[in-house]
């Protein structure tokens, strides 16, 4: 009876996933890396007991290192504090012409330190909505809806930070707040609140999505190198879904080459070896090696991502001796679901189900 029992057990843990979804998610909205010393707040909210309602105010930094709410119309300061917490009257808290779920907590570190709690739907709500057009078809936001809730499961109840730019790392996502949530979004999300990423039992430990493939994705190893390898399930797939997207054609933008060339220590630098999709997977500069992941990092950082959107690239000389030109494909690193091809599955008529096991084939979703 005990062996069965340990079985039993045993079963049953290899079912249920590992991890609990975290109640709220802590994101940074500014470090003191941003060096913002000034935010508009407009009422209504509440700190502590008081409730704010005369309109619009400043939260900034004063010269003892506190964080002040300054009302502009009276020019006084209401709270002073090394730290304040700001809680909604009504749904939401409308900072910097934003509007958040939850609360916001402001902390005086030189510049202004601020962070939203909000209630984990309402992150990935916003998440989804940020991430896709509002175009976009129901089961495609779905999609999107449990790989972020895959990943939070997994991370739990950690900082995470909204992404600035159109780059997907591992850690951050496009989330800008309540404007960016539909009716349509959240009846989307509220329909996959349980429904996770699975792969060999367990939750798969890592997911990946990106705005256009142009043609494929590529496996996680062959874009991360050693941060990819074990993940065999972010495998590359064929996908010529996202013909409708903006990146499908290659972009072309000429770059200075003197910048080009300090960025490369005053190398013309050569791609070694793509993989299949043609995404660069080593770069030479002289006899240095460097990834070509990196590279693109590199590249995107140095002459913003409009000049180089997608991880399909390549540069060459220009016509013009003072310029490089940068050529690329899709937007994105490639790797995991592709957004514009779901979007397209979505419009022929595939469930979100069938979406996520056309990205991620090795994958189930329960
Ligand atoms: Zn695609």
């Amino acid at each position: 009876m005990k062996s069965l029992f340990c079985l039993l057990i045993l079963l049953v843990s290899s079912i249920a996933p590992a991890h609990a979804l975290p109640r709220t998610v802590t994101v940074i909205l500014k470090d003191k890396n941003d060096h913002c010393d000034k935010i508009s707040l407009v009422s209504p909210f509440r700190v502590k007991d008081k409730t704010f309602n005369n309109g619009k105010y400043i939260l900034q930094t004063t010269d003892n290192n506190e964080v002040e709410i300054f009302q502009i119309l009276e020019r006084k300061t209401l709270v002073k504090d090394r730290t304040i917490e700001i809680l909604p009257v009504t749904n939401a808290i409308k900072l910097n012409e934003r509007k958040y779920a939850g609360s916001i907590k402001v902390r005086a570190n030189k510049y202004l330190e601020i962070t939203n709690i909000v209630p984990v739907k309402d992150y990935v709500e916003s998440v989804v909505g940020s991430e896709l057009p509002p175009h976009f078809e129901d089961e495609a936001y779905k999609a999107l809806a449990v790989l972020t809730l895959t990943r939070l499961e997994l991370i739990g109840a950690s900082s995470t930070r909204p992404a600035t730019s159109i780059v997907d790392t591992t850690q951050y996502e496009n989330y800008t707040g309540l404007q960016a949530v539909s009716p349509r979004i959240k009846s989307c999300v509220g329909s996959v609140m349980a429904k996770r990423l699975f792969y060999n039992a367990h939750q798969a430990p890592k997911v990946y999505y990106h705005s256009a493939c142009a043609g494929g994705t590529s496996s996680a190893e062959s874009v991360f190198g050693e941060g990819g390898r074990g993940l065999k399930y972010l495998k590359g797939v064929k996908c010529n879904f996202c013909q409708e997207s903006p990146f499908w054609k290659e972009k072309e933008h000429n770059v200075p080459r003197q910048k080009f060339m300090t960025l490369f220590a005053g190398k013309f630098p050569t791609i070694e070896k793509q993989d299949p999709e043609g995404r660069p997977t080593l770069v030479a500069i002289n006899s240095k090696k460097i990834s070509g992941y990196k590279v693109w990092l590199s590249l995107g950082r140095t002459f913003g991502w409009g000049a180089v959107p997608g991880n399909k690239y390549n540069f060459a000389d220009s016509s013009d001796p003072k310029f490089v030109v940068l050529r690329s494909r899709g937007a994105g690193h490639g790797v995991g679901l592709c957004q514009w091809g779901a979007n397209e599955q979505a419009k022929q008529g595939k469930t979100y189900r069938e979406i996520l096991k056309f990205y991620f084939p090795d994958c189930q979703i329960r």
